[in-house]
């Protein structure tokens, strides 16, 4: 009897022992305080596993911790810099910020570098050397990594504001006009038609419709440009007594080419290309373009119906497409009367801003990759 209790009683210690490490009291409570931050299973087993519980704590709910965690690229040593990080929708996101860090990236220029990336200019990127100072020209929302090598370059070469510089490699002028040009087959009201962007063979511009004869003689132009441009003929007529007429609306490929070798012939060549774009790449195409003419001059600057239209086109959703200022950006020597609809709310800020549609398509409207 007394040699069974001996025996008994260590060894019901030893199994309640067995029993608590089994279940491990402490895991379980570190386990539930991580899981009421709200971090996943995958995570929470990361983060006990590689003792960050009282980092973790300090910091409390980080998504992109939490997703990093997760993954099996997690690395202890890069945890410092894992905590600053914004989490963006990328593929291998954690095994490509581990790449970043090792080529001694910090986690500022890290978060930049995937703001500006698109998976295949990630990967492009990541096989190059590391750059100093990236953060300059990465910092603007409408920066695009695959041009960094571009942007150090203008800036070199010109020497102007680091801000200017993303804009106009953005735009393309660091190229030749026509070099490297784009096409697009899809009509939308803010598409951009310039030196660099073109429209495909197929492109067709939507609701074309006639310009009745008493506003522009054998014009098509689009219904709600047309819509537009009519009110504000009319409320230019209520106010200076003559309305705005459409002296050129829409023009297909066709009516390019033969403008363009009209005023080859009897222009030259300098001229011709300071004024008439090529075929493919003149807004007449989209059918949201107009030269307009003044019922009461034939100089149309000199009319007080264009000086009405530069006041107040933009109430009717329409801006000066190629003003004197903006030749270098535009391509386009200065036109007075050309025209372009993008509809009042891109309009309004335009012109409260002072800037090209280039500018602006940049800034607000240019999808990244
Ligand atoms: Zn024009």
């Amino acid at each position: 009897m007394k040699i069974k209790k001996k025996i008994i009683i260590p060894l019901v210690l030893v199994i309640l022992i067995i029993i608590i490490i089994l279940i491990n009291p402490i895991r379980l409570y570190n386990k539930h305080q991580l899981k009421n931050l709200g971090y996943n299973e995958t995570s929470i087993n990361t983060i006990l596993d590689n003792k960050l519980k009282d980092n973790v704590l300090k910091i409390e709910y980080n998504k992109t911790l939490d997703y990093i965690f997760s993954s099996k690229e997690f690395n202890k040593k890069n945890f410092d810099i894992y905590k600053e990080l914004e989490y963006i929708e990328l593929d291998d996101y954690t095994k490509n910020v581990n790449l970043l860090i090792k080529k001694g990236y910090n986690a500022k220029e890290i978060n930049l570098i995937l703001k500006s990336a698109t998976n295949e200019t990630l990967t492009d990127f990541l096989e190059k050397d590391y750059y100093e100072n990236i953060s300059k020209f990465l910092e603007f929302n409408f920066s695009k990594l695959e041009n960094i090598d571009r942007y150090i370059k203008y800036q070199n070469d010109n020497n102007i504001d680091k801000e200017l510089v993303v804009i106009y490699v953005n735009i393309g002028l660091d190229k030749e006009f026509y070099q490297d040009t784009t096409e697009t087959s899809k009509f939308s009201y803010d598409m951009l038609i310039n030196k660099y962007h073109g429209i495909s063979e197929d492109f067709k511009p939507e609701n074309l419709v006639d310009v009745p004869s008493e506003y522009g003689k054998n014009q098509k132009l689009n219904e709600t440009t047309l819509k537009a441009f009519i009110k504000m003929s009319e409320d230019c007529k209520a106010e200076t007594g003559n309305k705005l007429l459409v002296r050129s609306g829409y023009r297909d490929l066709k009516d390019q080419q033969d403008t363009y070798n009209t005023y080859l012939k009897s222009y030259g060549k300098t001229y011709t290309e300071n004024y008439v774009t090529h075929p493919g790449f003149s807004e007449h195409h989209t059918g949201l373009a107009i030269d307009v003419k003044a019922e009461s001059k034939d100089v149309f600057a000199d009319s007080k119906e264009s000086k009405w239209a530069y006041q107040n086109a933009y109430k009717y959703g329409f801006i000066l497409r190629y003003k004197k200022a903006d030749e270098k950006i535009t391509g386009i020597k200065y036109e007075s009367w050309h025209f372009r609809y993008v509809g009042e709310e891109i309009a309004k800020y335009m012109h409260e801003n002072e800037m090209t549609y280039e500018e602006y398509y940049v800034r607000f409207l240019d999808k990244k990759g």
